[in-house]
């Protein structure tokens, strides 16, 4: 069983502004992740809303948040957290899938996941032609005609990198505004790589028996069905909290994300959560990297409460 002052799970923006704070106040932090660092910033090509850099490559901005958490002191642990519990003195206990440990402070951090569309066709061609990440997959689809679902920040980014690879992107969206910030907006449509489908449901990916082929769509002002060919469909619709380990500790809302006051702190004291897994609106790496840095000093001035009143006790 290993111990620390501090665990943080979720090696993201938030994760690790987290952990490189209370690491900076002397603490002894684990950050706990199931795959490499860096977060959705791995899936993100140029990031040009971050201060300090005109733009920057996601991947590289992960590297340097990585190397200034482990300078401070934080230790990298893999591990894919199945459950925490509490006992009576109030110590945390992580069950992972390969090991067990017991900490004073749980930071949670462990972001949210592209949803799915839900239609049909969409399982059968997922990596055949499916895909909700271009950084990943875009490079597959050199020259040809590509389909994204969504009107987010994500799908218009995204659609802006494809259409950098690919022959077309024809953006799939089910209403006739797009919810991306105005600046991406300007520069989507001013590419004429990129075309627009408004008002428009998918109700099935379509395809043979090796890729997708095509994806059919709903007007849903006239009700008008009507088929696209594509060689690739990027979906963007959103996001859903990684959070179904932490549903016994009932810390969550209806839809799984995780809800904290304004100093992150969860119903449960010891426990908190910062970042996109977080109940709030604006989840940018900029917004992870403030809730960040709030989670990891109060965890220190928890951990100074703890010790103080440990020491009237004796
Ligand atoms: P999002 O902002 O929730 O947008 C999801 C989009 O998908 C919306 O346009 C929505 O349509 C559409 N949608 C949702 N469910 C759908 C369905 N069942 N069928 C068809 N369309 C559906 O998600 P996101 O774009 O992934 O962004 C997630 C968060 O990350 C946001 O806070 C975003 O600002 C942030 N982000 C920021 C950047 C950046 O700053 N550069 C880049 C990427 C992401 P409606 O508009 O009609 O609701």
């Amino acid at each position: 069983m290993m111990d620390y002052d501090v665990i943080v799970i979720g090696a993201g923006p938030g994760g690790m502004t987290a952990a490189m704070y209370a690491a900076r106040a002397n603490l002894k932090v684990a950050m706990l992740d199931r795959g490499v660092y860096g977060g959705q910033m791995n899936n993100t090509d140029d990031i040009e809303n971050y201060p300090g850099y005109q733009s920057i490559k996601g991947p590289e901005l992960g590297e340097r948040m990585y190397e200034t958490a482990t300078n401070a002191g934080v230790e990298f642990v893999y591990g894919d957290v199945q459950e925490v519990t509490i006992d009576e003195q109030q110590t945390k206990h992580i069950r992972t899938d390969s090991d067990d440990f017991t900490t004073k402070v749980v930071i949670i951090a462990t972001g949210s996941t592209n949803r799915k569309l839900g239609v049909l066709g969409e399982e059968k061609y997922s990596g055949k032609g499916i895909s909700y990440c271009a950084v990943c997959d875009g490079a597959f689809f050199k020259n040809k005609d590509v389909t994204v679902v969504g009107g987010g920040d994500s799908a218009i980014s995204e659609g802006l990198y494809l259409a950098n690879i690919t022959k077309n992107v024809n953006v799939v969206h089910r209403r006739d505004e797009l919810r991306a910030q105005k600046v991406l907006q300007n520069r989507a449509f001013a590419n004429d790589k990129m075309a627009f489908t408004w008002h428009a449901g998918v109700t099935e990916i379509m395809g043979d028996d090796q890729h997708v082929t095509g994806v059919r769509m709903l007007d849903n002002q006239t009700g008008e069905e009507k088929v696209i060919n594509t060689s690739g469909v990027f979906i963007y619709v959103g996001n859903v909290p990684n959070s179904q380990m932490f549903k016994k500790l009932n810390i969550t809302d209806e839809a799984g994300w995780i809800m904290t006051d304004t100093e992150m702190a969860t119903s449960i004291p010891g426990i908190y959560a910062v970042g996109d897994v977080r109940q709030k609106k604006l989840r940018q790496i900029t917004t992870a990297v403030g809730d960040g840095g709030i989670a990891g000093q109060n965890a220190f001035e928890y951990i100074e409460r703890l010790n103080y009143e440990a020491t009237i006790k004796q």
